[in-house]
């Protein structure tokens, strides 16, 4: 029997929705992860700090009894958020950043970002109070095909952006992309990216081959294989600025398998299992510490977390549910296609 202990690892991107959904999944996060990002595109989204405030008290509100667990808040910036709200926000402690969606760039974004010019004064505000700016980093532009929206963003958008402010510390969330890890490791500071849990497993053919599967549809979409290798390396590496962010993203079954399915997989409950399987199959199991534990908070200015969680390699295959039963629907869990061994012992 294999095990390894580790500092109980942070979850850097999350979405736990509101109301019947988060309550039926908050606690496959607050089980394993002692705090987590928490993504603001609420409908309607999470733009103040007030709005942030009473987000933050109801998830407390349905957090399993028993489990410590620590909800960052984050705002969700449109062309009307204003600077002092944000620096009010950074000031008591509530928000750890602020996302930028790119107007229709996926779930519950068209209140996003159309023109960078209007929201330069809260960037600028940010870059002087060290809030950093976490990116869904692609383009929305409609001529732009699906599997190049994140490399026509970083030259576009993110380098310009970069080049105008570079104080302002901006987080590239789930980078699906060699371009994306390449850009990431060129640039001289303020710069880190996260990496999802099914974006080190899956590539596009997931999604199409052998007919439509709709929970291994996601945004930024799964690219192809040489994406997902480039994205493995980053994250086995131990280089500082590469860390987990789940974008685990539930939603209820018969919002995914339908006509026009919703993007998101939910991956809370094995992503834990999942990755020591990653980091075992590319020989850095030493390094699962520095991905899930220890970058996310150095970026954040964060302490790690004092308290420790022992994964176990079982010669049995560990089982999870098929899907999470919740008061709003089921919810199907991420489905890695190989059997998982390793689970977070009790
Ligand atoms: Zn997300």
């Amino acid at each position: 029997m294999k095990t390894i202990t580790i500092r109980r690892p942070d979850d850097w991107h999350l979405h736990l929705r509101d109301g019947a959904v988060m309550e039926g999944v908050i606690g496959d996060t607050s089980r394993h992860f002692a705090r987590a990002i928490i993504m603001p595109n609420l409908v309607p989204p999470v733009v103040t700090t007030a709005d942030a405030q009473a987000y933050r008290q109801r998830i407390m509100e349905v957090l399993p009894e028993g489990h410590r667990f620590q909800p960052l808040m984050t705002l969700y910036l449109t062309e009307h958020t204003q600077a002092d709200d944000v620096e009010e926000g950074k000031r008591s402690g509530l928000i750890t950043a602020v996302k930028l969606y790119p107007a229709g760039a996926t779930t519950n974004s068209h209140g996003g970002v159309r023109d960078l010019d209007k929201v330069m004064p809260v960037l600028e505000r940010m870059a002087a109070i060290g809030l950093p700016l976490c990116v869904h980093g692609e383009v929305t532009t409609p001529e732009v095909d699906i599997f190049d929206r994140e490399a026509v963003f970083i030259e576009t958008v993110l380098d310009p952006l970069r080049r105008r402010l570079p104080e302002l510390k901006v987080t590239m969330e789930h980078v699906t992309t060699k371009e994306g890890i390449d850009y990431i490791k060129s640039a001289p500071a303020n710069l880190a990216g996260s990496i999802t849990t099914h974006h080190l497993i899956i590539n596009r053919n997931a999604i199409l081959v052998g007919g439509i599967r709709p929970h291994y549809y996601c945004l930024p979409v799964a690219k192809r294989e040489h994406h997902r290798l480039a994205l493995r390396a980053a994250a086995t590496s131990g280089d500082p600025r590469f860390f987990l962010g789940t974008d685990s993203a539930p939603h209820v079954d018969p919002s995914k398998e339908c006509g026009c399915g919703c993007a998101g997989i939910y991956t809370s409950p094995n992503t834990m299992s999942c990755l020591a399987h990653v980091f075992e199959q590319e020989n850095a199991l030493d390094r699962l510490e520095a991905f899930v534990s220890l970058n996310g908070p150095a970026w954040y200015g964060l302490a790690p977390n004092e308290e420790t969680m022992t994964l176990v390699k079982h010669d049995e295959q560990a089982h999870f549910p098929a899907k999470r039963e919740t008061g709003a629907g089921d919810i199907t869990i991420f489905d890695p296609m190989f059997p998982l061994h390793w689970a977070v012992a009790d």
